[in-house]
């Protein structure tokens, strides 16, 4: 999964879930995803946390609303010349509470 994320003012973060060996660690993005009931097998590892998280890190002055109101994209990365890659995928369970608390909009 990639994942890529557009604030209101327009700056963009990308994450794959596969650059998430670790689960995000980030005090702000973990309080809303630990929320997640029921959260799922891969809880903490997703590109759209992650991609968050790195915003963060990158902008310490940030916190966390700064991503309210942002567009969301994700895509399935699959083999090339497969049908499934880059189709659209919607968030998972452990994800969710992103879209609610910080009102995210889906980018399809
Ligand atoms: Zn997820």
């Amino acid at each position: 999964m990639a994942e890529a994320i557009v604030t209101r003012d327009g700056h963009v973060f990308e994450a794959s879930s596969s650059d998430t060996p670790y689960p995000v660690f980030d005090p702000q993005v973990k309080r809303i995803i630990d929320r997640a009931n029921p959260q799922e097998e891969w809880h903490g590892h997703c590109a759209l946390p992650r991609a968050i998280e790195d915003a963060l890190t990158q902008n310490p002055d940030w916190t966390i609303d700064r991503f309210r109101g942002a567009s969301v994209g994700a895509a399935r990365i699959a083999p090339e010349g497969s049908r499934r890659h880059g189709e659209y995928v919607g968030p998972c369970r452990s994800c969710l509470p992103l879209f609610d608390e910080l009102e995210l909009r889906r980018a399809i």
